[in-house]
């Protein structure tokens, strides 16, 4: 059984919802990454001071209960990203990139226990609230990377550690 170094078991069926409990998801596959963005969409999008991605396999990923709303959003770079969220509630819950239809972009607050996953990394550092600076740690990007490899593989790397 892989474990990852925070603690939890990357290889256990993790569940998530909407906060109003309309919208049940599962992922059965660990997560490819997890970091948090501080770019000022990912604070409007959150309601908050950044955001948090964690992509997973699309074969992982399997709608339980509920259908979530998709809203198409079109980044400043052109790419288009479909935001899936709950109806009732508004909650969102997954980014699915059309130029990556291998995976969905959970959105990691969404899971019913969210605590021990620790993000890899942070981009858009530059935008970050002064507060949360000192907090700030990992692989740690000005703005958006060139590519998130890094990201990949560091995550990667810290999950193949042997559980303490
Ligand atoms: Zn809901
Ligand atoms: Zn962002």
């Amino acid at each position: 059984m892989a474990a990852d170094a925070s603690g939890g078991d990357l290889m256990v069926t993790r569940l998530g919802g909407c906060q109003c409990g309309d919208v049940r998801y599962a992922l059965s596959a660990p997560p490819l990454t997890l970091y948090a963005c501080h770019c000022l969409d990912c604070q409007k999008q959150s309601a908050s001071g950044f955001g948090m991605s964690m992509p997973v396999p699309r074969s992982g990923f399997q709608i339980l209960q509920g259908e979530p709303e998709m809203w198409r959003r079109t980044a400043a770079s052109g790419r288009v990203v479909a935001c899936a969220f709950c109806r009732t509630c508004g909650t969102r819950l997954y980014h699915a990139p059309d130029r990556n239809p291998s995976i969905v972009n959970v959105k990691p607050g969404t899971l019913d226990n969210p605590l021990g996953l620790i993000p890899i990394g942070h981009v858009w550092v530059s935008r970050a609230h002064p507060w949360l600076k000192p907090s700030i740690a990992g692989l740690v990007f000005e703005e958006q990377p060139d590519t998130f490899e890094p990201l990949f593989a560091a995550w990667k790397q810290r999950n193949e550690l042997p559980a303490a």
